[in-house]
């Protein structure tokens, strides 16, 4: 079978079991109808932090569905690649009440008990082929009430033999980065886009990502911190749906269902190119800011 075939073959397996999950859900919900308006994808709608989730009627006492009142695809479902550049936002976007979360854990007592049920959900992943090379699934780790979260690309080797996000060379710059906004990696939350370790630290392929957006989206709606930092180019891209270089989107606020998304670059790459940790830090600054942190003077 050729590498495309398979990659379509895992991405259809992905989409069909978020579709039965989401209409697990539905069924679970009493949920019989939804609009059928509803179901196309509005980018420029959910650009703007708006929920895409469509809303959704109440159970009717009426006939079996139709081709007219099935459901919407699920929450989690890959939108169409947004061709056009992210906006970029002069300021932080105001960040809405959490609203969507329309999953299992939707009626979690918290963000922990929410972050239980998704690794509950995410079991021992078998929804793409990097479950046959990885050791350990790394979910991420950290302060289930974080204001800020970290989001990178995949786990290393390091991550891969631990189960935990970060704790290699990079996550050890990482860690400077976060003491040095005046935080411990105990007050943040840390994740990747991928659970498992791609090959030889290959970039995750697209339909891996695809297969695990589902559950970093679920860990960022039951996180809900009051900023995202995306570390690099895969996972900035990756979360926010763009093909947008990371230096043209670093140091300017992006948004993701309404949080603050402030992209930056990936401790592994400042370890490679030093002479940008500068750049990282006008970054971080931002976010500080946005925190309501105090700058170090100078
Ligand atoms: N690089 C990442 O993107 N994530 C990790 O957890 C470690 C290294």
């Amino acid at each position: 079978m050729s590498d495309d075939v398979k990659a379509l073959k895992e991405e259809l397996a992905s989409l069909v079991e978020e579709t039965r999950r989401h209409l697990e859900w539905m069924d679970e919900s009493g949920i019989r109808r939804v609009r059928r308006e509803a179901a196309v994808p509005q980018p420029a709608a959910a650009a703007q932090g708006v929920p895409s989730t469509a809303p959704v009627a109440a159970r009717p006492a009426g006939p079996a569905p139709t081709a007219a009142t099935r459901p919407t695809p699920p929450p989690q479902q890959p939108a169409p690649q947004r061709p056009a550049q992210v906006a970029a936002m002069p300021t932080a976007p105001v960040r809405p009440a959490a609203s969507h979360a329309a999953v299992r854990e939707a009626g979690a007592a918290s963000p922990a008990a929410a972050l239980k049920i998704i690794r509950e959900d995410l079991g021992d992943c078998k929804r793409c082929g990097l479950c046959t090379t990885r050791n350990n699934i790394v979910f991420g780790q950290g302060n289930p009430n974080a204001e800020l979260v970290f989001v990178g690309e995949g786990p290393g080797e390091d991550e891969d033999a631990s189960g935990l996000a970060f704790v290699g060379r990079a996550g050890q710059l990482l860690t400077k980065m976060i003491e040095a906004m005046g935080y411990t990696r105990d007050d943040v939350f840390i994740c990747n886009i991928v659970k498992c370790r791609p090959p030889g630290n290959r970039r995750p392929e697209p339909s891996e990502i695809e297969a695990c957006r589902p559950f970093v989206e679920r860990q960022l709606r039951a996180l809900r911190p009051k900023v995202v930092v995306t570390l690099g180019a895969t996972a900035t891209q990756a979360l926010l749906r763009t093909d947008t270089v990371i230096s043209k989107l670093r140091n300017s606020w992006q948004s993701w269902e309404g949080l603050p998304v402030m992209p930056t670059f990936h401790p592994s790459y400042l370890l490679r190119a030093p002479q940008e940790k500068g750049k990282a830090w006008e970054d971080l600054k931002l976010v500080m800011t946005q925190l309501g942190k105090e700058l170090p003077k100078k």
